[in-house]
């Protein structure tokens, strides 16, 4: 039987050819989101309205998009962060959710190491400074023997450590849901607490899920215990960072720099003035867009949601 399916991530179409490849064995009525854009909850509202399955990116489907989903059995997401989706409510109506589970560790790791240096090289800073005519250094750090603290040790988080190793950091990591002492032991990292990691870190990257529980994680409780020359960086959703928070710290010399991939609201406004400091350095959600991720990502959530649905 037919089956309506909607798509709606922007990069997915980079990669459209390796999905129809798949797509061909089935009957599908497929909509696609041309926008060029994330959809706002009211499209999705609508699209969402008669199809049976969505391959989904960072487009909100919540409580009213769900319930007002019919037809819909089964949603796979295109990444790994599901915050985007209600799944309480989802499990209530009895709609199978799935993501594309390690497509795209290794490009947001990739990414989040890039941040270590565009921090602790004052990167983006210096490239502005010579493109302006001016010709000023700026004394940087190296990352060699600092420690690295991640917070939230799954596939990102553990690819990373695996990254700063051979950079020849120290790392410490902090998972309260994470308990394989013999790969810990393996890889070199220290589990320890989040308050450890906070006061000794040289770099403390993130890489859990949003959720109630790690929402504003980092605030201006935690903030104020990190090294004054400590770097923070976040590729995994902006509002595990109390972003009025993070300005205070970094315009008060409470810590030296930060970098964020994800924002809470994206794209920020232009006035913002958490933005427009030197040491925030902000790149937009590029964490898996790369050509690699983005055909992985294309694959895995498209044969995800064939196997929900027939
Ligand atoms: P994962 O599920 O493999 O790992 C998440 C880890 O966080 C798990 O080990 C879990 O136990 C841990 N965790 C949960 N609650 C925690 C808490 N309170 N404190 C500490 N750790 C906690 O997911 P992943 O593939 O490593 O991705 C991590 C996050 O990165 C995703 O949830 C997503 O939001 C984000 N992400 C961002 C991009 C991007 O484009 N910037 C791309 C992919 C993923």
């Amino acid at each position: 039987m037919k089956k309506k399916i909607l798509i709606t991530p922007k990069s997915f179409f980079r990669a459209r050819d390796k999905a129809d490849e798949i797509f061909s064995q089935f009957d599908l009525d497929i909509v696609e989101n041309n926008t060029g854009k994330t959809l706002t909850k009211q499209q999705m509202i609508e699209l969402c309205s008669d199809v049976d399955g969505v391959i989904v990116g960072l487009d909100p489907m919540d409580e009213e998009v769900l319930r007002n989903a019919k037809n819909l059995k089964a949603i796979s997401k295109y990444g790994v962060g599901l915050d985007n989706i209600n799944l309480k409510v989802a499990e209530e109506l009895g709609i199978k959710v799935r993501k594309a589970e390690g497509t795209n560790t290794r490009s947001v790791a990739e990414l989040t190491i890039g941040l270590f240096f565009a921090l602790s090289r004052s990167i983006p800073k210096t490239v502005a400074d010579v493109k302006d005519g001016r010709w000023d250094r700026t004394i940087g750090t190296e990352v060699g023997a600092k420690i690295v603290g991640i917070i939230g040790f799954g596939a990102i988080g553990r690819e990373v450590a695996r990254m700063a190793s051979g950079l020849d950091m120290e790392i410490m990591a902090y998972d309260p849901y994470f308990s394989d002492a013999e790969l810990t032991k393996a890889m070199n990292v220290k589990m320890t607490n989040i308050d450890e990691i906070l006061e000794k870190a040289d770099f403390i990257t993130l890489h859990l899920p949003l959720n109630e529980e790690t929402n504003k994680i980092i605030n201006s409780k935690t903030l104020s215990k990190m090294k004054q020359t400590a770097y923070l960086v976040n590729t995994a959703r902006g509002e595990l960072v109390d972003e009025d928070a993070l300005y205070n710290a970094l315009k008060n010399g409470i810590i030296a720099g930060a970098a964020q991939d994800v924002f809470s609201q994206e794209p920020p406004d232009k006035q913002n003035k958490l933005v427009a400091l030197d040491n925030f350095i902000l790149t937009p959600h590029i964490g898996a867009y790369t050509k690699e991720a983005t055909e992985r990502m294309v694959i895995t959530s498209a044969k995800n949601l064939i196997e929900m649905l027939f």
